[in-house]
């Protein structure tokens, strides 16, 4: 998920070149970071949370220059945790072999439980808490003398996602690298080979690179590269020229973070999911929770607790709790929480939703309800945070670094972490076999279902092209899309800054109809869910008023009331909230794109927001 850099080199030393790559990537968000580089003498590492700059300051103060010659070899690693805390033992690069081996990884291995016990049984002892370290281990454990066989042998257990480099003091000036799922990128330099998850770490060298293709196992020394295949056939890769410009490169060629997020969904959601879903049980796997099955059936109250887009993701998260585990549940604004007299105790499960895990008043109402003797548990995005650490337990989004402002991804990823939670809570209860076997299913199909909105992108632009300069909007849904409506608002408030605001398709006749006119377009969420005439008949009733009403609707169910459709592919309820955030995010980001908004980073607002 975050980055690696290597570099091979005859003659220039490794350290700055290194260094400097991690820090073109420092945009992606990291926590710690590390170098391993090799010599004659054998590989040396370094490491240290926080910044690039704090692992700089370190091999100034450990590696001086006159040193610094002898290490042509080396890889590197900003680490953006998913297995155990930011610490130093936890940070890459991981050994094995006596220190003899290092590598970096980026991702997520699956059966690293099994892998590591495996291991630990044949004695090898492990120093961190990463999914990490069973692969250089395992690396290890298969070198016969041939150090890309040896990597491949690995690999070809490991289930999960990777991009990998890997350097060996038995295997002097071989890098081995390969990638599933995670990117890696092969620059071909005159003198020099530099390896990256992430071009922008390239360009300053070569503009010549080869795009690993998922399933490749790469030999690279300062002569160039050979590709194999994980049963170590050779394949070829074509070599591309790169003609982005930095800026462009660092956003992985999308004009703005957001746009790169909101299409990152497909891959973000497949993490989320990842290792989750127990097809035969029809339930979801959420070790994290540490519940037992009887602290599960003994929850009598749902109290979802988190601020802004995490507080809309809790209201989704009330119907689905509701339906499908017949448990009451209340999202609760995080200060109004704190500063009333919450009452929670030892039958109601508080969850705490937020993307950074720093969020001020969540942490608040964590530590409030935990006072109370509540069941705490949290669902962050950022590994090690405080409100995961203080709740203790929880299930982790794995959605990647969320550099834009706006959430997008992390409020997906947020729905669907809790959709698993109340599979699995509801499989306690009523919910049975067969129908927790349809919602994996369905889960399962999630990121081709948010690729297909991804596809509308363009003519989800061109509806923004005609209201872009509306100065009101209003969102309407009903049931589980209210809470849609009400984030499709906030995030038109925040990218583009226009008025708007999300309404329960129903109240609108209770008042705010009387601001309906020809300039106040309509946002009606309709797709295929339990209600969905009814919304249409207060489509009917914007129409009469004539509002322009744009509809989110499912595919071949475009309404005629409506004056404009973005279309969704069927689904079932549970996922439609998902499906029609993300053309509402698409439809805020084009319409602040029109009006030319700083999008990235709006006006007064603050990524993390630690402040009460
Ligand atoms: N899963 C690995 C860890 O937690 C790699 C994380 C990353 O991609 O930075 O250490």
């Amino acid at each position: 998920m975050c980055g690696i850099v290597g570099f091979s080199s005859r003659s220039t030393s490794a350290v700055r070149p290194l260094v400097s790559g991690l820090s073109r990537l420092e945009y992606r968000g990291y926590d710690s970071a590390g170098v391993a580089l090799e010599s004659t003498a054998g590989v040396r590492v370094f490491k240290q949370t926080g910044k690039v700059a704090e692992l700089d300051k370190l091999l100034k103060r450990e590696l001086p220059e006159e040193e610094r010659a002898k290490y042509t070899l080396g890889i590197a690693h900003t680490r953006w945790a998913t297995h155990g805390l930011p610490t130093v033992a936890n940070a890459h690069p991981h050994l094995a072999d006596g220190g003899r081996l290092a590598l970096v990884h980026n991702g997520i291995i699956e059966n690293y439980a099994a892998l590591r016990d495996g291991l630990e049984r044949r004695g090898v002892e492990f120093v961190s808490q990463t999914d990490t370290e069973v692969l250089a281990h395992l690396v290890a454990a298969f070198d016969r003398g041939d150090f890309l066989a040896a990597v491949c042998e690995a690999l070809k257990r490991v289930e999960g996602t990777y991009g990998i480099a890997a350097i060996s003091a038995r295997h002097p000036g071989e890098m081995v690298v390969a990638r599933k799922g995670s990117p890696l990128v092969i620059g071909i330099g005159e003198k020099d080979t530099v390896v990256a998850s992430d071009v922008s770490a390239i360009v300053a060298y070569t503009r010549q690179v080869i795009y690993l293709k998922d399933g490749d196992v790469a030999m690279v020394t300062p002569d160039g590269v050979d590709i194999h295949s994980l049963d170590n056939s050779p394949v070829s890769r074509e070599v591309q020229e790169v003609d982005w410009d930095i800026g462009a490169i660092e956003k992985g060629g999308y004009d703005h973070f957001m746009l790169k997020e909101i299409f990152e969904q497909p891959d973000a959601l497949a993490n989320t999911i990842r290792g989750r879903l127990d097809p035969g049980g029809g339930t979801a796997i959420l070790s994290g929770l540490n519940l037992s099955p009887r602290e599960l059936a003994a929850v009598r109250r749902l109290v979802i607790v988190g601020c802004g887009t995490s507080l809309h993701a809790g209201m989704v998260g009330k119907c689905l709790f509701e339906s499908l585990a017949d448990v009451p549940a209340s999202p609760e604004q995080a200060a109004e929480f704190r500063y009333s007299n919450p009452i929670v105790g030892p039958d109601d499960w508080v969850i705490a939703l937020s993307q950074s895990g720093e969020t001020a008043d969540t942490l608040a109402a964590v530590r409030e309800s935990i006072r109370k003797g509540a069941l705490v548990s949290a669902l962050c995005n950022v590994v090690g945070s405080t409100i995961a650490r203080e709740a203790g337990r929880g299930v982790y989004l794995h959605a990647g670094p969320e550099i834009s402002v706006a959430s997008t991804k992390a409020f997906t990823a947020q729905v669907t972490a809790l959709l698993m939670t109340a599979l699995k809570l509801g499989r306690t209860r009523r919910l049975s076999r067969e129908a927790g076997d349809r919602l994996v299913r369905e889960i399962t199909g999630l990121p081709d279902l948010v690729r297909r909105v991804l596809a509308q992108s363009e003519a989800i632009a061109r509806i923004a092209e005609k209201y872009a300069s509306a100065s009101d909007m209003f969102f309407i849904g009903r049931g589980i899309l209210y809470p849609v409506a009400l984030e499709g608002a906030l995030k038109v408030k925040e990218v583009a800054y226009v008025h708007a605001e999300g309404y329960q398709a129903a109240e609108l006749k209770h008042g705010p109809i009387a601001l309906l006119s020809e300039k106040t377009p309509v946002v009606a969420l309709l797709a295929d869910i339990p209600g969905k005439e009814k919304t249409l008949g207060n489509v009917q009733e914007c129409r009469a008023r004539n509002a322009p009403v744009i509809a989110v609707a499912t595919e071949g169910d475009e309404t005629a009331a409506a004056t404009d459709a973005m279309v969704v592919p069927k689904t079932c309820p549970e996922l439609a909230p998902i499906v029609s955030a993300v053309a509402l995010q698409l439809f805020a980001y084009h319409v602040a794109r029109l009006r030319g908004c700083e999008i990235d980073q709006p006006r007064n607002l603050a990524k993390s927001v630690t402040v009460e």
